[in-house]
Formats: C-alpha cells, structure tokens, sequence
C-alpha cells in the first residue's frame, strides 16, 4: 500500500539516499533538484570531487541496499601519510583492526547510483533543474522555478523534507515557524582542490591506500585517491595573512609557495598554476540551527541543510547519512506516525549535529598542527595500548567517530574525558617504555564509565 508523498528538496548526497529509503519503506517520493541531472552533464572540476566514507555512513548505505552499487567504488585508506618537511614520509594508521577503515568515495559517482537506485523506484520522481524559491508552511506548498524555462510553479506537499544542502532555501522558514533562529560561522580559511594525475602507465604516483596530509602548522593539503589512478588534492589556506590566499594572486607567487612548501606534490600537479586559477576557491563555515522541524510536524531539516560543518573530520556526509538511518529508525518506533518523529529526530540529533561539528573544527588542528607533535603520537600510542586492553571501556577519539557509531555528543563528552586522562597517564614521560601500562589501564578502568550501547536501526 502506498504511504503519504513525501517532497525532498535537493538530491544530493542525502536527499538522493533518503529517497531510496522512503521509496522503498512504501512512500510516494517528489524530488526536486536544482542542477541538471548530472548521469547527463559533466561535473565542474574543483568541487569537493572526492569525499571519505566512514561507518557511520555505511550503516545507512546498507540499511537502504545499496553497498553492493557502492563497493564497487570505494578505495580503503588505512592511515594517514605525513609528508613532513625535510623529512621521511610517516604512514599512521587510523585504527589497529583490520576493518578499521575509511574509504575515499567520488562524490559524483556516488550521488549518480543513488539517483539510478531511487529512479528504479515507480513511486519515485526526480525533477532536474528545479529550485526551490520559497515555502509557505501554512498551506504546505513550495514555490519552483525551472532552470530550464524559467516558469514558475507552485507544489503542495503532504511532508516536506529538506536537503538542500548548507545555503537551504527552505531552512529559514522552518526554524522562524519554530520561534527559532540560525547562524552560519565562516572559517577564516577557504580550499582549493586541484588534481595530481595518474602516472604513465595509469599508476598512483603516492600511496593508493593512505589520505596524505602535508601538515604546515596554519595550513595543509591533504590528498585522497581516485579510481583511475589521479589524487584529488586540497589546499586549506587562510584567507588573509602571509601566506594566505589574499597573497596567492600570480602564477610565479602559487609555484614558488608550493615548491617551498609542498615540493614532492608540486613535482606530480604538472597544472598547478593553471588550475590554481581556474578551480573555484571554496568557503567553509558551520551551520548551527535552534530548531530543525515545524511545530505542525510536517517539515525537516537533515543533512547540511540542518547541521553544515567544515570537512576535516570527513563526517559531513556521514553525519547526513546517519540522520537518514536515524529516521527510519523513529518512523519504526513511531509507527510512521511523522509528527511524533519529527519533534523526536531534532531532540536526538540536534545535539550530535552541534557535537560533530566542534569535532570537526578540533580535527582541523590536529591535521594540521598537532599530527607533527610527539605529545600527541605518545598519546595514540598509550590510547591503542588501552584500547587493546580495555575495549569496552577505552575507545580512541578518532575511532568513535571514524569506525563506531556512538552518538556524536556522547564522543564529544567521552573524548574529553580520555584525553585528560591520557594527558596525566603520560605526565613529563616520552615514551610508551617509561609507563607503567598494566597500571595505567586500572586507572583508565578505575576513572572510565563502559562506553553505552551504540543505537540500533
Ligand atoms: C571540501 C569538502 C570536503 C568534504 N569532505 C567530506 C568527507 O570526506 N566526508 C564527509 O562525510 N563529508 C565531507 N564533506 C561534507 C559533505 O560534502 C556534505 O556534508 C554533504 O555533501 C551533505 O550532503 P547534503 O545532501 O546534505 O548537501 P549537498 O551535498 O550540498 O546537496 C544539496 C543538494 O541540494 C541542491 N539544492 C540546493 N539548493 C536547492 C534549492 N533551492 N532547490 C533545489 N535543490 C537545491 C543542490 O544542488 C545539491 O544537489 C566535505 C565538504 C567539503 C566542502
């Protein structure tokens, strides 16, 4: 039996998943999508190309069946490779179990099967070149214009779910209907993404199965690995300052900052110069929202539209995922009764959207700055020694969010608490050899709560 028709605005990364997984649950889907059909028109170079999955959004891929078009697409990336200056290259593995991996995704490829799996539905429709201007919530329709004609339209929606991503059309009129209010923080540091070609013979020309990091204290490119052998490369640079992207205005100035810098990557983007200044250079801010659904229990913000953070815990799109598992799980719990879910969703993942976000603006501090400190690799050291010792009580930070699916808050909480505690285990020592280790787990065991069971659905 067919259930209400849900309206999604925007089929990206989330709305694309989430149409599979109502379509499938039995909903009517309308999808309507500002750009063009992109299985049809090429991708513009130079946005976010590729992207690192994790499990929090495998769960969701295979709640909605999908892993089997998904797999064939994913390269593993074990660890990250330190391409320090002056010195040897430092591979760092992100966990110590073999599945404890992350994997690099096309963005494009991966929204492309989504789409085709949502297609493949009847009850599925998908409107290309279709933006969304405006929303009236008392009558429950929303205003269109065709990209293509420039016509104007009007859609009335049984439920309206939000997925337009960090500048939402749709996001002010359902927090103002709440009596709330919503604020973009901007980063005072943008990106560039460019690309390192595969070698002669279609080889990688770095290690194929690491996300390489060219930490520089205030800034860093970071590298992740395409199918057909190229590296997508990210610069994140400050806007102003020296150096900044304020001083990288002249081919000579963008060439002599990455020979300086980046020598090894410079010596393998044979277009740096060129590219450098035909790719868009990107901004990154942090959407916080006070409330996510209408009080009449008919409209909701998920993904970024709800929660846009920056890139450098690679958990933006996981985090969207993971709001779309977390739904099915409600509309479960609720027997598809959507006013009760919808209230029951903010209040559960408002404050995990709000927790990854001040992750993510942590980790760009470790990518950039505290990966080159020994402090800090003692620290990893002693957490996977506890881990091994200790694994339903000690979990390392980055594990939480990479391999588990802990709500984020509960990480947030919980990472702070181990990194004191790991801060006094380690005191003025500089090795793992000078510490007690047997004693330093009774005390983690002593000072630590067991980590509460991960949610189901
Ligand atoms: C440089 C960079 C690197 C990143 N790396 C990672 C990573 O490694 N791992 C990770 O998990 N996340 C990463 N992210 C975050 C990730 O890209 C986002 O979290 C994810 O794309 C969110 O998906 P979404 O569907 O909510 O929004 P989007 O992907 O932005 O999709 C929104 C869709 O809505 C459409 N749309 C917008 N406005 C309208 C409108 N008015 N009407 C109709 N349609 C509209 C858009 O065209 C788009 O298709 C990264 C982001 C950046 C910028």
């Amino acid at each position: 039996m067919q259930k209400q028709d849900v309206t999604i605005v925007g089929g990206g990364l989330v709305g694309a998943l989430l149409s599979v997984m109502l379509s499938r649950r039995g909903y009517g889907v309308t999808v309507f999508e500002k750009r063009p059909d992109m299985r049809k028109v090429k991708i513009p170079a130079g946005r976010s190309i590729n992207l690192a999955l994790a499990q929090r959004g495998i769960r969701a891929l295979t709640t909605a069946g999908l892993m089997p078009q998904v797999e064939p697409l994913l390269i593993p990336m074990a660890g990250r490779m330190l391409h320090d200056l002056g010195k040897p290259d430092e591979f760092s593995p992100y966990g110590q179990r073999p599945e404890e991996l992350i994997y690099s995704v096309s963005r494009p490829l991966l929204n492309q099967v989504m789409l085709t799996a949502a297609e493949s539905s009847p009850r599925t429709r998908l409107h290309f070149d279709s933006e969304c201007i405006g929303v009236n919530l008392a009558e429950k329709t929303i205003q269109l214009r065709s990209l293509l004609s420039g016509e104007l339209s009007t859609h009335s929606y049984d439920l309206l779910l939000a997925t337009d991503g960090a500048n939402s059309a749709v996001r002010d009129a359902i927090v103002k209907s709440a009596g709330g209010s919503w604020t973009t923080e901007w980063l005072d540091h943008d990106y560039k993404e460019l690309c390192l070609p595969a070698g002669p013979t279609g080889e990688y020309q770095l290690d194929q199965h690491s996300l390489h990091i060219w930490p520089r204290r205030g800034y860093m490119l970071i590298a992740l690995p395409n199918l057909d052998g190229s590296f997508t490369v990210t610069l994140f640079l400050n806007k102003q300052g020296d150096p900044s992207f304020a001083t990288l205005t002249d081919p000579t100035a963008v060439h002599n900052f990455f020979a300086t810098q980046f020598p090894d990557a410079t010596a393998l983007i044979p277009d740096l110069e060129a590219e450098f200044f035909e790719n868009p250079t990107g901004v990154l801010g942090t959407v916080r929202a006070t409330h996510w659904a209408s009080p009449t229990g008919d409209a909701l913000l998920l993904g970024d539209a709800a929660h846009a953070i920056v890139p450098f815990h690679g958990q933006g799109m996981n985090a969207g995922f993971e709001d779309c598992g977390e739904l099915l799980r409600l509309l479960d719990q609720h027997q598809e009764n959507w006013s009760s879910v919808l209230p029951e969703f903010e209040a559960i993942r408002r404050p995990n959207g709000n927790a990854i976000a001040d992750l993510a603006l942590e980790n760009y501090v470790t990518m950039r700055d505290s990966v080159l400190d020994k402090k800090f690799q003692l620290k990893k050291l002693l957490g996977f020694e506890l881990e091994r010792r200790l694994p339903e009580v000690f979990v390392p930070k980055y594990s939480m969010v990479m391999f588990r699916n802990i709500p984020y808050h509960v990480v947030k909480r919980r990472g702070e608490e181990q990194e004191r505690l790991l801060d006094e285990l380690i005191g003025s020592a500089s090795s793992l050899d000078e510490l007690d280790l047997a004693t330093a787990a009774t005390t983690a065991k002593r000072l630590l709560q067991p980590l509460v069971a991960e949610p189901q659905y």
